[in-house]
């Protein structure tokens, strides 16, 4: 019903020259993108040369864009920019962003937004600091992330777009959360939809997990019912542990 997913991002790392290494490492042994999405996020400057190298069945992703086409932002990327270069995927609100970048929900909203209108599927980023999930309130704030995100969005964009949950004490730190604390609070975000969209377009959103997924524990993270696929930092930047990701989904 909902096909897998796997995204890599790929963060502020690689060079030019090992991003060139890492698609021609991968480009034929990637599986058929009719039984897995495989995309890889990289820095904007890496991103054209990426997609003019992608395979047919590898998509290339931004890690953040700006909401406006235009304007008076310096250092900022356009969504239309990303869509004309042939980017067809964007994070938007890694927590990485929220807490360095001043992301809120509120941009998260905008960006959502912008990012549909450009053709671009958003991968929508929420999730609990430790303090969080150590009090117990974990999927009252990760269901408020996801309400604030769709605000004002349809169903018709809402199907458009992906889910992320990435626990921020997971992220980068080999701490993986178990599988059955993944379930239930990516469990949670569907019941949001549930209530936002009604069951049949919650069944379809396909919801991801990331934080410390490896080679090792992909299997049981993605045999969840209602984990879709996993959004990868670290194990993405190796082709070969990034291959055995996408074939494991
Ligand atoms: P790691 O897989 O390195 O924990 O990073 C997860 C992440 O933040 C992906 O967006």
């Amino acid at each position: 019903l909902r096909r897998p997913v796997i995204a890599g991002n790929w963060k502020m790392f690689k060079t030019r020259d090992e991003a060139l290494q890492f698609i021609y490492a991968i480009n034929q042994e990637v599986p058929e993108a009719s039984a897995v999405e495989s995309i890889i996020c990289a820095n904007d400057v890496l991103l054209r040369c990426l997609v003019k190298r992608q395979g047919e069945n590898l998509k290339i992703g931004a890690q953040n864009m700006h909401f406006e086409e235009n304007g008076a932002f310096t250092g900022e990327t356009s969504p239309l920019v990303l869509e004309t270069t042939g980017v067809t995927y964007v994070i938007i609100g890694h927590s990485e962003r929220r807490a360095m970048f001043n992301e809120t929900d509120e941009t998260v909203n905008l960006k959502l937004k912008s990012a549909i209108k450009h053709d671009l599927t958003p991968i929508v980023c929420v999730g609990e600091s430790l303090e969080v999930r150590e009090n117990g309130t974990t999927d009252d704030v990760v269901k408020q992330q996801v309400v604030k995100a769709y605000d004002g969005v349809g169903a018709d964009e809402a199907l458009k777009s992906i889910i992320a949950y990435e626990p921020i004490w997971a992220i980068g730190t080999g701490k993986t959360a178990t599988p059955e604390q993944a379930e239930e609070t990516i469990k949670a975000i569907r019941n949001v939809l549930v209530s936002l969209y009604g069951n049949d377009v919650a069944s379809k959103v396909r919801i991801l997990y990331g934080g410390s997924v490896n080679p090792k524990n992909v299997d049981v993270l993605l045999q969840q019912e209602n984990i879709d696929g996993a959004l990868v930092g670290g194990a993405s930047l190796d082709p070969m542990s990034f291959l055995t990701l996408v074939k494991a989904a």
